[in-house]
């Protein structure tokens, strides 16, 4: 190792740990994520591609190759209580083979997910919808919500894609379509059997009452999750401080990454996020071996 390159590092580092590439519904390549990680000052990254892990090799080649230290990442998508929610694994063995297969099953339904969604969007006058999205989809494997978004603003049906999602593509709208996506118990399964910990993402964006996210972490803990994701690109400084108060009274470990997706799409670019409260343990300190640092 480098005698210059940090051998652990504080609640101050600049970790982002999470982002998303063209491998899942991002509009970089890794290689370019990390020479915008790097330019944005970031020191410890995880590419985190929604149920993918097929940009790994990619992104920590690059991110060794900037002089940026990175921890293996992935963001699973899980069905809980009739909701979406979303699990990031850190520091897993991105070779291990019952994590490899769990996330392809978890893609597995996307395509015929992805026809019914055009079907739902056809009834209501906005045709070619499914190849539409496929022009924008880097991973035929992960056809994406987040797609269909982008191909209706090019077809001018809305501005953005935060208004594509309100109008079409959330409960109960046009273009939603009901999918079932991997358990809680597996997720955690296959980041755990890898050598990795598991993290409760952006958990203000669940449309969770009390008692559902009350049974949400302490499900997550009872199947050996040991983190929550504090400081979000989607969180507000209010939630942020919200959820350093439940990671203090779950005993939970605390994550920070901006969920970067785009330059023009995303509200949060890479490494430009408040540090967790000092109060807080970063879950990157309980990662410290796992870290693969540049030589
Ligand atoms: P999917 O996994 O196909 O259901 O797509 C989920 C993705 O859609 C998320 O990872 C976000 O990137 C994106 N997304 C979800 N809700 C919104 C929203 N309200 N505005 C913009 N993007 C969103
Ligand atoms: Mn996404
Ligand atoms: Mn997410
Ligand atoms: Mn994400």
């Amino acid at each position: 190792m480098n005698p210059s390159s940090p051998s652990s590092f504080s609640a101050c580092t600049n970790a982002d740990l999470h982002s998303h590439s063209k491998v899942s519904d991002g509009t970089l390549e890794p290689e370019a994520l990390a020479a915008r990680a790097q330019a944005n000052g970031v020191e410890l990254w995880a590419l985190t591609d929604h149920d993918e892990i097929g940009g790994q090799q990619r992104a920590m080649d690059a991110a060794l190759a900037l002089g940026i230290s990175y921890l293996t990442g992935c963001e699973i998508s899980v069905s809980f209580a009739g909701r979406v929610v979303h699990i990031v694994g850190l520091g897993f063995d991105h070779h291990n083979e019952a994590l490899v297969a769990g996330l392809r099953a978890t893609r597995g339904g996307r395509e015929a997910r992805a026809r019914e969604m055009a079907a739902g969007l056809a009834q209501v006058g906005i045709k070619g919808a499914y190849e539409g999205a496929l022009h924008y989809v880097g991973n035929p494997e992960l056809i994406s919500r987040t797609h269909f978004a982008r191909f209706l603003v090019e077809a001018g049906h809305c501005q953005d894609v935060s208004e594509v999602f309100r109008r079409y593509l959330t409960l109960g709208k046009p273009g939603y379509v009901e999918h079932r996506w991997a358990a809680l118990r597996d997720a955690l399964a296959w980041i755990h059997g890898a050598g990795g910990i598991a993290v409760i993402a952006h958990p203000g964006r669940y449309d969770f009452t009390p008692t559902e996210e009350y049974a949400l972490f302490t499900d997550f803990i009872g199947h050996g999750g040991r983190a929550v994701e504090v400081v979000t690109g989607s969180h507000t400084a209010a939630e942020a401080a919200k959820y350093t108060e439940t990671a203090l009274e779950f005993g939970l470990l605390a994550s920070r990454g901006s969920d970067f997706h785009s330059p023009t799409e995303s509200h949060t670019d890479l490494g430009k996020l408040p540090d967790l409260s000092g109060r807080l343990t970063p879950v990157w300190q309980a990662l410290d071996a796992r870290i693969q640092r540049p030589s």
